[in-house]
């Protein structure tokens, strides 16, 4: 059996992200890498949307990128712009076929179905599939979304709606979430915090058809892709041993707030490019204790005070955008986290923050 320098579990969003970033700085061109990954095939499956706070290495796999923003609860809608912070969307069959390609190129680099067919002993791990231990209490972001193409130009293309609450929600926290790509094209995805991961919300394709004909109004429509998830909004239980660090979801790169990952594993990867070659030493890369402080209250309150969500969320965007879009980035200073943690119901947050 061969062996291998590296290897990375799991071919996903972090796995190729990191192989990427290893191979255009020439990490591997004396080292060999084994990505195991058992997917058959990589098509279309994810949109990875995120606001550009920092530079990454997938710019030309971005759908649509737009500079403005809505947010609205029922009879109430706030318009922000992003003007500094782009909001982009990367298609992940764009991102698959260009880092496919460009590690196709390296003959270091080798793709496996199962680490049982290689002699992992002697190598360093990057590990990207998550343990879960989920119980009743665990809340998820479980969505589903659909592309839909109208006939007729029918969506204003300029700006796309973050949070529409302005929908049942089932004593869990639901809104909506449009994307318009185009003028005649959107995703439009339906989306719940909640910490009940079961069936009882996820008649999404109904959900879906009630929203876009009877609240966007719109009669005609077909639908051409749909995709599907549940990110955890806890961390999972993988722990980082000697010769295996782990990376994306299970690396506890999602901001717990809000699902947002996608940025967090590109500045990760970039963190172990810069560190490889003492990586065994190298502190662990972490989201920031200051968000995973602030986070762990505020889904406390998601849990107990789901009804006053939707109010607290159009609050949060009363502070300028840029300030919520750094808060919301892991990038913000303490003056701009305070200009946000001011509008929240102090009572609210401050009995959540002594109460488990
Ligand atoms: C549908 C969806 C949409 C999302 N949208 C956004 C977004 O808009 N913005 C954002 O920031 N985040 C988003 N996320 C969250 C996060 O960015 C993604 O989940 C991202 O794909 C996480 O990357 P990852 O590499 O950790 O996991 P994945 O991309 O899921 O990769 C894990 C890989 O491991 C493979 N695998 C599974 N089991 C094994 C095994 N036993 N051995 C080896 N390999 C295995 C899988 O096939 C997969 O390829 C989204 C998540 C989902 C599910």
């Amino acid at each position: 059996m061969k062996d291998f320098d590296y290897i990375i579990i799991g071919g996903g969003c972090a796995g190729l992200s990191l192989a990427y970033e290893l191979e255009i700085h020439k990490k591997l061109e004396n080292k060999t890498l084994a990505i195991i990954e058992p997917r058959d095939e990589y098509k279309r499956d994810k949109t990875w949307s995120f606001w550009k706070i920092i530079s990454h290495n997938f710019d030309d796999c971005v759908k649509k990128s737009w500079k403005n923003f809505s947010i609205n609860v029922p009879n109430k809608t706030k318009f922000l712009e992003c003007n500094k912070y782009p909001y982009q969307s990367i298609d992940s069959e764009l991102f698959y076929k260009k880092v496919n390609q460009k590690l196709k190129q390296n003959k270091n680099i080798n793709f496996f179905k199962n680490i049982d067919e290689i002699n992992s002993k002697n190598s360093f791990i990057f590990n990207s599939v998550p343990e879960l231990k989920a119980n009743n209490n665990s809340l998820w972001q479980h969505f589903c979304g659909v592309e839909i193409e109208t006939k007729n130009n029918f969506f204003d293309d300029e700006i796309m709606n973050l949070m529409d609450f302005d929908c049942e929600q089932r004593k869990s926290v639901h809104f909506f979430y449009t994307l318009p790509y185009t003028k005649n094209k959107a995703l439009v995805e339906t989306t719940w915090l909640s910490i009940m991961h079961d069936n009882s919300q996820k008649d999404y394709e109904n959900q879906i058809k009630e929203y876009v004909e009877n609240h966007l109004n719109l009669k005609e429509y077909k639908i051409n892709y749909k995709e599907e998830g549940a990110i955890p909004l806890f961390y999972p239980s993988n722990k980082r041993a000697k010769n295996k660090i782990n990376i994306g979801t299970a690396g506890g790169m999602t901001r717990l707030s809000t699902g947002y990952t996608f940025l967090n594993i590109q500045e990760h990867s970039k963190f172990i490019r810069e560190n490889l070659e003492n990586i065994n030493k190298t502190k662990v890369f972490a989201i920031d204790k200051k968000y995973q402080f602030l986070d762990k209250i505020f889904l406390r309150v998601i849990k107990k005070n789901s009804e006053i969500m939707p109010d607290i969320f159009f609050k949060m965007f009363s502070s300028s955008s840029n300030n919520i879009i750094k808060f919301l980035s892991n990038k913000s200073n303490i003056l701009e986290d305070f200009s946000i943690i001011l509008k929240m119901p102090k009572w609210t947050f401050i009995k959540a923050l002594f109460r488990n």
